[in-house]
């Protein structure tokens, strides 16, 4: 769905809330040209208490630490960036909603350098459902290991989350879609398992769970945390800082993906190979049950990881 089909209108920039159609830049901007620009991405619930933005302290952690190789100081602080956030979806009246916070070099000179372009921050709330697909999170999909390799930690940081890196997550994903695949996993320079374009990914053996460490050029995402805490919590052993090669995703028991977006997804097939039996597994249901459980409050547990609106 489109965002003309959405009932937005406000965006917050650079400490003004202002018009959906009037957030505006220049297409000269720096960002724009170089990819230098930081964002994050987090869900708010609708909960029995209103809507409830989850682990957002950690997001905003996230993005002041993303800013730091690129020396980009962001001039605002994490409690008016909350401030802002909070506002913007009461302002429109959001009940569960996507958020967007970015902040990029923008309009002054076009050096590769940034020079005096000034940092612009801005976020963005829109409604999102289920980002792969209504009947991903029941079902599962099937990716393939896509033929782009994730940059290494050598060459850019991996662990900021940077507008630039999307570029080679667009071509992963891409190839798979062209390809009649939902998603891609990708692999690091190494040739071991690294992340999805856009999630984290775990497998299942034996009862136990597996995830690529994060010196695997993956994103230290927040729902992987969460989802090791809630593993550790239901009593699995979670081994998170493993390589994972290309062939144990044949001979996984179990495979699924998260994301702030993708949630806990199931994967069904790898490259036309069936996980598991073919349908979402046992220790992937009851993480993937908990963890709604958790986020839209039918639990008083984890209550610190809520920022309610
Ligand atoms: N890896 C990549 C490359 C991502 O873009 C994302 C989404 N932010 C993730 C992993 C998952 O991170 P999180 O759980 O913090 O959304």
């Amino acid at each position: 769905m489109g965002f003309d089909e959405m009932d937005v209108d406000t965006i917050w920039m650079d400490g003004e809330f202002v018009d959906w159609d009037d957030a505006q830049i220049h297409v000269l901007t720096h960002g724009l040209h170089y990819g230098s620009g930081i964002f994050e991405g987090a869900r708010c619930y609708d909960t029995a208490e209103g809507p409830a933005i989850f682990r957002w302290e950690e997001h905003l952690e996230r993005f002041f630490q993303s800013a730091k190789p690129y020396e980009m100081e962001i001039e605002f602080t994490a409690a008016e960036l909350t401030e802002a956030t909070l506002e913007l979806i009461r302002r429109q009246d959001l009940a569960s909603c996507y958020i967007r916070p970015i902040a990029f070099y923008g309009y002054e000179s076009l050096g590769v350098s940034p020079g005096d372009c000034p940092t612009k921050t801005a976020i963005a709330a829109w409604p999102w459902g289920t980002y792969l697909g209504e009947d991903a999170l029941e079902n599962g999909i099937d990716v393939m290991v896509s033929s782009w390799r994730k940059h290494a930690s050598s060459q850019i940081p991996t662990n900021a989350k940077t507008t630039g890196l999307y570029v080679n997550s667009m071509l992963a994903g891409e190839e798979a879609r062209r390809n009649g695949y939902a998603e891609a996993i990708v692999l690091n320079k190494e040739g071991d398992v690294a992340e999805g374009p856009g999630e984290n990914l775990f497998l299942v053996r034996d009862g136990e769970i597996y995830t690529p460490g994060l010196s695997e050029s993956i994103l230290d995402g927040i729902t992987r945390d969460t989802v090791i805490t809630l593993a550790e919590d239901l009593g699995y052993t979670v081994h998170d800082n493993v390589s994972i090669s290309r062939g144990e995703l044949n001979t996984a028991d179990e495979l699924f993906f998260t994301g702030s977006a993708a949630e806990v997804t199931p994967i069904r097939k790898v490259d036309n190979v069936v996980v598991g039996d073919g349908s979402r597994g046992p220790v992937t249901e009851e993480i993937q049950s908990t963890f709604f459980e958790v986020v839209e409050r039918e639990t008083d547990e984890y209550d610190e990881w809520f920022q309610y609106v």
